[in-house]
């Protein structure tokens, strides 16, 4: 049996429709693994179990903010597998304003898309991951969750607590070998940060301060997804990896 393979494994991906999840979802694929995908967006999520309909691919539509359709999701989940091997918390978003300009709702909201999303699929799933005997947590973060980059207090707040998060369950579900990595990207090109890279001054500034002199692709994040997902790191748990090109490790930028 090849070792860098995901055959025979089932995950489930939030948000693999575009942008991190999708790449996710397709490098999951090509390694052989069947990809269970949720998202909002109908339509879209439908083009993509069509464009994949050759791979061991489904999912439905489910907004990971609202407890209720997370709560059903797991249901099915429940029902449908009969273990889970991969989950990857990918699903999430930002509201970038100045501190005091935040109403409660938004806060709210949030930690509910980025953390709570993450917390009630890890627990509600649990079941199904300890059939697996091997199962592995993918937590996307954000190099938010450990420098200020500007991106506002309550997206950074709710991906630093995904973070602990992350180290906690780590600890307690050892266990039952179950993993739980964090993979902390700095700026990828998605549709996510296509409007604010399309403004000149916010690109320049950013790249600037990036040792390697450019944002990040999508597939450089789903390839360090694919090797956590994998047995070939089987020794690899409670971390925050980032994949930032060097920002984290540089005061001065370039
Ligand atoms: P993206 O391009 O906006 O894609 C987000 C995906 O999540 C889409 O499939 C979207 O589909 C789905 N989604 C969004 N809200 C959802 C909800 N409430 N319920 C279910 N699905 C939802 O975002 P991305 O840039 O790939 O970001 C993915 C993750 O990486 C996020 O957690 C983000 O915080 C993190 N991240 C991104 C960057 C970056 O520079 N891109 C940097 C650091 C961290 P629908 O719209 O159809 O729901």
């Amino acid at each position: 049996m090849k070792k860098w393979s995901l055959k025979g494994k089932n995950a489930f991906v939030t948000g693999g429709t575009k942008g991190i999840g999708l790449e996710i979802v397709e490098e999951f694929l090509s390694l052989g693994a069947f990809v269970f995908i949720v998202a909002r967006d109908e339509n879209n999520l439908l083009n993509i179990i069509e464009k994949h309909k050759g791979d061991k691919i489904d999912g439905i539509t489910c907004d990971v903010s609202v407890k209720e359709d997370r709560l059903k999701v797991v249901k099915l989940l429940l029902k449908k597998l009969d273990k889970l091997d991969i989950l990857v918390n990918n699903a999430g978003s930002n509201i970038r304003k100045k501190a005091n300009e935040y109403s409660e709702e938004e806060i709210k909201y949030l930690f509910e898309l980025n953390y709570f999303s993450a917390v009630e699929l890890c627990r509600g799933l649990l079941p199904l991951m300890k059939l697996s005997q091997k199962a592995s947590i993918i937590n996307i973060s954000s190099i938010a969750s450990i420098l200020d980059d500007g991106t506002g207090f309550p997206y950074a707040s709710s991906k630093a607590a995904v973070n602990q998060f992350t180290r906690s369950l780590a600890s307690e579900w050892g266990k039952y070998n179950i993993r739980v990595n964090a993979i902390l990207p700095w700026f990828i090109k998605t549709p996510l940060t296509e409007d604010y890279l399309s403004n000149n001054e916010n690109y320049t500034k950013i790249v600037g301060r990036t040792p390697l002199n450019r944002i990040g692709m999508p597939d450089e994040v789903s390839s360090l997804a694919a090797y956590l997902a994998m047995d070939v790191s089987s020794y690899i748990t409670g971390q925050s990896i980032s994949v930032d090109g060097g920002l984290s490790g540089t005061v001065f930028g370039r």
